[in-house]
């Protein structure tokens, strides 16, 4: 028996309905946005002008590639613009604070951090910060930290993330 024809009204949605195999095409999308930023306090010991405690307004991007889902997108910009701004208010207005630094000595209370190095002493309130599991609290580490952060979240890994620590100075990890 033939098909019946199809009412010019309605849209096809069967998966084959690409002429074309487009999950042989690559994409590739950025995410950037005003609200993808984080506010924080740092320090990096033993530079001469950074081993101050200072802070920055960072912000974060991400370029995401692969080939387009049943939904014709490689991700909805939705759900990575969530994950992202996520990550961003954990970090927002803390002190990072790198917990595998080789220079730094820390003792965590229960309610105070104090970080020890061979020059300064700092005491913070342990509210106010957030122990990064890195080595040191750079754009390149932190760009590196965000990156598993979603990578736990996401089944695509073919991403990068950047971080604009001041304007013009960005700092990339990732697969692209
Ligand atoms: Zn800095």
């Amino acid at each position: 028996m033939d098909d019946p024809p199809l009412n010019n009204n309605l849209v096809d949605i069967s998966p084959s309905r690409h002429s074309h195999d487009d999950s042989k095409h690559r994409y590739e999308l950025k995410i950037a946005h005003h609200s993808l930023i984080f506010s924080s306090a740092h320090f990096l010991i033993n530079h001469a002008k950074c081993g101050r405690l200072h802070g920055h307004n960072y912000s974060v991007s991400v370029l995401i590639e692969g080939p387009i889902t049943e939904q014709d997108m490689v991700i909805d910009f939705m759900k990575i613009k969530k994950l992202i701004r996520e990550v961003c208010a954990k970090l927002d207005h803390k002190i990072l604070v790198p917990h595998h630094s080789p220079f730094l000595e820390i003792l965590i209370t229960e309610k105070s951090i104090k970080l020890k190095s061979h020059r300064k002493l700092y005491i913070f309130p342990k509210e106010d910060c957030m122990i990064l599991e890195i080595e040191a609290v750079t754009s390149e580490l932190l760009a590196s930290y965000i990156w598993k952060q979603l990578a736990s979240k996401l089944t695509q890994k073919q991403f990068s993330v950047l971080i604009e620590e001041t304007p013009g100075a960005v700092a990339k990890f990732g697969v692209i």
